[in-house]
């Protein structure tokens, strides 16, 4: 038993020390996936009940790595952050979604918008919203087109300097999201100071179909005057719930997967 016990410290060890090897490989390929073109965003559409249609897209970062195929971003946006690598695969990011706008700007109609996930590394950098900005106006796209996620986290781990950034953000016209919701640690005082549009709920909340949570969720975003999505639909009785409750925007595979370009010209009736 006792020899058991150290094969498996030592299996352990090894693991840990074929992960650290593995994150070092991911780093080193990570700073050209950008220029090798291995680096995709997909759009997951956002569904409105009263309008019964599809009212704006999220783009979600995918890396193809050459060799091994799809990695999720769980496993490099944590590195990307911590190399810096986010803040130029971040303005990536912002001029793809510009040219995707651009593309498909005549299907789209009010109150349409593409969500970008914004990480605490890029808000944090000095310049961001110059920055964003400038590339906005040379692909020439309105930052209406915009809604920009920032994570509860985030917000938490800088409140006074995210607070002023977002305010930048919103006075330039971007639409503001306070992703992943009901996760971290955000009080009620700091939702009323912070310049926000919406809430997005985080998965976790839905999957139990917790309807009195939801129901005061929804009642102090209104109060606050937040629009509300919800994340993770993945059932029709959670996507009947919701739709009952009057939430603004449903996003779930139950409503639609994340998408490649192909996949949403065909959804817009398009092919170009
Ligand atoms: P997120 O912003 O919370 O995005 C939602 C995640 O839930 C996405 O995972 C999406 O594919 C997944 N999802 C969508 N519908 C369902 C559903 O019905 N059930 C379940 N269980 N999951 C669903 P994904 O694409 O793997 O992205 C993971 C996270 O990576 C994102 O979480 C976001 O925090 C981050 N991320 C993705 N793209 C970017 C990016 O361009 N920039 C930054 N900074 N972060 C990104
Ligand atoms: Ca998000
Ligand atoms: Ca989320
Ligand atoms: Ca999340």
């Amino acid at each position: 038993a006792k020899s058991d016990g150290r094969k498996t410290h030592h299996v352990y060890e090894m693991e840990m020390k074929y992960e650290h090897v593995e994150n070092f490989i991911h780093e080193l390929e990570l700073s050209n996936a950008l220029e090798r073109g291995e680096l995709s965003l997909v759009y997951q559409p956002i569904y409105n009940y009263q309008f019964k249609r599809i009212i704006g897209s999220e783009a979600l970062l995918r890396w193809n790595r050459c060799g091994t195929g799809f990695i999720p971003p769980v496993d490099f946006i944590p590195i990307a952050e911590e190399t810096g690598l986010i803040i130029p695969i971040g303005y990536w990011v912002i001029r793809e979604v510009c040219k995707f706008w651009k593309q498909f700007e005549s299907s789209f109609s009010e109150p349409f918008k593409l969500s970008v996930n914004i990480s605490r590394v890029q808000l944090n950098e000095p310049g961001f919203v110059d920055s964003i900005l400038r590339i906005l106006d040379s692909e020439g796209v309105s930052p209406r087109v915009f809604e920009l996620e920032i994570t509860e986290s985030t917000v938490i781990h800088n409140l006074m300097a995210v607070q002023q950034t977002l305010r930048s953000l919103r006075a330039a016209g971007f639409t503001i999201a306070l992703d992943d919701f009901g996760t971290g640690y955000s009080s009620l005082n700091m939702l009323t100071s912070l310049p926000l549009d919406k809430l997005k709920i985080d998965k976790s909340f839905i999957r139990d179909l917790n309807e009195p949570l939801i129901t005061s969720i929804l009642m102090m975003a209104n109060a606050l005057k937040l629009e509300v999505i919800v994340e993770g639909v993945e059932e029709e009785a959670q996507f009947r719930m919701l739709a009952g409750l009057n939430c603004w925007g449903l996003q779930g595979y139950y409503i639609s997967m994340p998408l490649g370009h192909e996949q949403i010209a065909a959804t817009l009736g398009r092919d170009d």
